[in-house]
């Protein structure tokens, strides 16, 4: 076997090889084996419109180091890819298409525009998939699923109707948040609020009677054209005597009652408030509570409609602005007054958020939320951290219906069909032809479509073949981990496990592992507007796949933010260099070699010592990984082949690999196979392409290292007596510094003398002398008794043994001394001045805190520097 690898790692040439190389060989693809308990995980299914972000980059990397660890220990692995039809987003993107073609979907009609969107479908919506594929996501692309997909629009429609007939879905009159521009419903968690500076409107309400007025305050001035009632609260004095009174509401000159409501807030305004249920939740729910009329004054593009009188067709601003004058006109507008709240905002194009009471269809929210709870709090689904947990059970205890009907063309559309002849409705598993009840065949489908979260809630079962009873289904569910972002754990995880308790009636996944967000150096959010992302495809471009994973994983804790910034890539970088270096090193030497078992007995102190070692990193990574501490796990490894394997074990294998003994050399190469065999297997998951590179040079046995054995802690390599070595190193790095505080020449050679404390240890410096020389470049040794004080000699204490560095030969002393004495000199200068500064009453009290800290600071440096050298300079004058 010759040894093939470049001088330099290229990421690009091995990257794409290798993932088509696993590709053609079938290695991602899921096998079932009914004497294994199997290890799943179903992507967050990205939307079809995405472009892979840090995010994406991040939660699918740690999928992908979790898939592939397990796949190594042997079980049966699956990880199931897809993508979501993501209604709101891909209707917005061929919307701008036809924008420039100067249409609208409404003049290409339905299906006209649903034919667009699958053409834009087929050819933009893999994108995402194959960014995913640079990544190394080893998924089944075998299993791969689309929310629209024939099986999975099966599994909505089956869920949809057999919720339907339970009665947890309905349909109803509700008020919803409306966005006037995406011209759809949101959800509540839709919304975003933001705070904004506006205006309280206090205006009069003249009574019927004619004698005065009551004051309300608003800050929607032009929803009063709406208003049914003015509530006050039944315990306010101020009020008490006018409630069952009627006033004449202005501008419509209609009237309305005032009635009371425990729900008023007597400090809010003047504690008296309109009620217009057509347009605010609360006063929706009071309209409910007394019966009231619903008047609605909006369109749906936010315009005034027929019931706003003269102001219909009016924006809603513009009316507003409108309906101030005409109050003030007639003197019914007693003050404006500044006010900050929070105003609703649409999570997609930002625009204000209209509430509007509309015709939709709900979930009953209730019911299913109870086992959804239950399961968690019976430790049946864990979220990672445990802290979570309680964010997770508070929302599904406070939890309203969730509004489900979207007024959007791309989507599940609701399998409801309305008869013209007969007013019939009928909700049904089959796409109608006939009303059941008149056989009328004038039939007319709900024109809405299901929120997309309804077809992702269904993910993790209706993607292994559900409402069938597959095979895959079967063995495959309940998964075991979801890993996800905080910001979905209510718009998905919640729904995904009630939806699971529903109708799988078990848990959809084990594991609910949460992650943070990638931020920048400063631990701001990565945003378009502060320019400050940096785009995971640019990473792979310029540093390759293994680079980026291995920086989103270093430093990463469940559920918490993180940092990301070039500065770590280019660390990451390095590290695969130095992988690349050491590995190449390895094989140059093995270069031959066929690997034999190791024999114990033969073994010298270096290798048992990193052999353990090797052990326990086998035994650390395993368990972080377990508890999905991949931060931790990748820091593990990385210590353990940068230190120990490359600075330490390599450079003293070279003593053996350059010497005459040749069982010597067999034995270090076996060693050092072993640990590189090894610590490709643990860093693959983390850097998959760069260990296939290096472990197909290898030995090796199997087709690839991702399908290989998982290492496995050897009982026979706890060897007992490995803090020896960390005596010998502690020795090197102590011989070391005394080197380096000296200014000793790299090329000069050191004399050492070791006054041994323990008989162990002076055999123990004995027998591995030849690392001593090598790795401290010293070329003579010699034991001294505890009597004896060499003078001209800087010494370094190990446990058992003191070490003596002659300096006599090494540097000219005459020359260091008087180096020495300038330095001093200097320092003592400096010390002075700093002195000085510190004295001046005037610069301690005036100048600011943090300069007088500093000079402070320096004084003690030059004191501490000045000792240093004091000492030294008695060492070399010690005759
Ligand atoms: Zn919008
Ligand atoms: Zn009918």
């Amino acid at each position: 076997m010759t040894v093939n690898l470049p001088s330099v790692y290229d990421p690009k040439n091995v990257e794409e090889k290798w993932y088509k190389y696993w590709e053609e060989n079938d290695l991602f693809r899921a096998k079932i084996d009914k004497s294994k308990k199997p290890f799943t995980i179903v992507i967050p299914p990205p939307n079809v419109t995405g472009n892979l972000h840090m995010g994406h980059a991040l939660n699918n990397t740690l999928q992908d180091i979790l898939i592939r660890f397990k796949r190594m220990q042997q079980i049966p692995t699956l990880w199931l890819p897809g993508t979501d039809h993501a209604g709101i987003a891909t209707e917005a993107k061929v919307k701008e298409q036809l924008a420039q073609e100067g249409l609208s979907k409404y003049d290409l009609g339905r299906e006209k525009f649903l034919e667009r969107v699958w053409a834009w479908k087929e050819k933009y919506g893999g994108t995402i998939v194959n960014q995913l594929k640079k990544l190394g996501a080893s998924c089944d692309w075998s299993r791969f699923r689309f929310t629209l997909d024939e099986g999975l629009s099966k599994a909505v429609r089956e869920v949809f109707v057999s919720l339907y007939e339970k009665g947890l879905i309905y349909r109803g009159d509700y008020i919803i948040n409306w966005c006037p521009t995406c011209k759809t419903t949101l959800s509540d968690i839709e919304v975003e609020y933001e705070e904004h500076q506006g205006k309280l409107y206090y205006i009069k309400y003249p009574f019927k009677n004619g004698k005065g007025f009551i004051q309300i305050a608003t800050t929607r001035p032009e929803t009063m054209l709406g208003d049914v009632a003015v509530a006050v609260n039944p315990g306010d004095e101020r009020y008490k005597h006018l409630i069952g009174e009627k006033v004449i509401l202005p501008i419509m000159e209609r009237e309305i009652p005032i009635i009371a409501d425990e729900y008023v807030d007597m400090e809010f305004g003047t504690g008296a408030v309109k009620i217009t249920p057509g347009h605010d939740p609360n006063d929706f729910e009071i309209g409910l509570r007394h019966k009231l009329p619903v008047v609605k004054v909006m369109n749906e593009e936010g315009k005034m409609n027929e019931n706003a009188g003269k102001y219909a067709g009016l924006d809603r601003y513009e009316a507003r602005k409108l309906i101030v004058e005409e109050l003030k006109a007639k003197d019914l507008l007693v003050k404006i007054n500044d006010i900050n709240h929070s105003i609703g905002h649409c999570y997609r194009c930002d625009t204000v958020v209209e509430p509007m009471v509309s015709k939709q269809w709900f979930v009953k929210m209730k019911p299913l939320a109870e086992p959804a709870i239950q399961v968690v709090k019976d430790g049946k689904v864990k979220f990672v951290p445990e802290r979570f947990t309680k964010i997770y059970i508070n929302w599904l205890e406070n939890i309203h219906d969730w509004c489900i009907s979207r007024q959007l063309w791309w989507g599940h559309r609701i399998p409801a069909w309305y008869c013209r002849d007969c007013n019939e409705m009928t909700v049904s598993r089959e796409d109608l032809k006939e009303c059941p009840k008149c056989k009328s065949k004038n039939l007319e489908q709900d024109p809405d479509v299901l929120d997309t979260w309804f077809s992702s809630a269904l993910w993790p079962f209706s993607t292994l073949g559900w409402p069938e009873k597959t095979e895959d289904l079967e063995y495959f569910y309940p998964t075991s981990v979801l890993v996800t972002g905080y910001d979905i754990i209510f718009f998905w995880v919640a729904r995904m496990i009630f939806s699971a308790m529903e109708f799988m009636k078990k848990e959809p996944f084990e594991y609910v592992v949460i992650t943070g967000l990638v931020r920048d150096a400063l631990g701001r959010k990565m945003s378009k507007s502060l320019g400050n992302g940096i785009d995971p495809l640019e990473v792979i471009e310029k540093y390759g796949a293994d680079t980026l994973r291995f920086s989103l994983s270093t430093g990463n804790t469940p559920g918490n933010d993180m940092k990301f910034y070039w500065e770590k890539v280019e660390h990451s970088r390095n590290f695969a260099n130095k992988i690349w270096n050491a590995s190449r090193f390895v094989l140059m030497n093995l270069e031959g070699y066929v690997p034999e078992k190791i024999e114990i007995e033969k073994l010298s102190l270096k290798d048992r010592w990193i052999l353990a070692r090797l052990n326990n990193v086998i035994g650390e990574v395993t368990d972080f990984l377990e508890k999905f501490e991949i931060g931790i796990a990748a820091s593990k490894i990385y210590d353990f082949f940068w230190s120990e394997f490359c600075d330490w074990y390599i450079e003293m294998a070279k003593i053996d690999l350059s010497g005459e003994k040749e069982e010597a050399k067999n034995i270090t190469k076996g060693v050092l196979y072993t640990v590189l065999e090894n610590s490709l297997k643990l860093l693959h998951p983390f850097m998959p392409f760069i260990t296939e590179e290096i472990w197909q040079q290898l030995h090796h046995e199997g087709k690839s290292v991702m399908v290989s054995e998982w290492p496995k802690v050897n009982p026979a390599y706890n060897f007992d007596d490995i803090e020896k070595m960390e005596v010998l190193m502690e020795a090197i790095r102590g011989i070391r510094n005394i080197r380096a505080e000296m200014n000793v020449p790299p090329s000069k050679k050191a004399g050492i003398l070791i006054k041994a404390t323990q008989k162990d240890i002076e055999g123990l410096f004995r027998d591995n002398m030849d690392i001593i020389y090598f790795l401290a470049k010293v070329d003579k040794a010699e034991f001294i008794e505890k009597e004896v004080f060499p003078k001209k000699a800087m010494s370094t204490v190990v446990k058992g043994a003191e070490i003596y560095v002659p300096v006599e030969g090494l540097i000219d002393v005459d020359l260091e001394i008087e180096r020495l004495r300038k330095e001093r000199e200097e320092l003592r200068e400096e010390l002075e001045r700093a002195e000085r500064k510190l004295g001046n009453e005037n610069f301690v009290n005036k100048a600011p805190r943090e300069v007088v800290e500093k000079e402070r600071l320096k004084a003690e440096e030059y004191k501490d520097k000045i000792s240093k050298i004091e000492k030294r300079l008695l060492l070399l004058q010690n005759e």
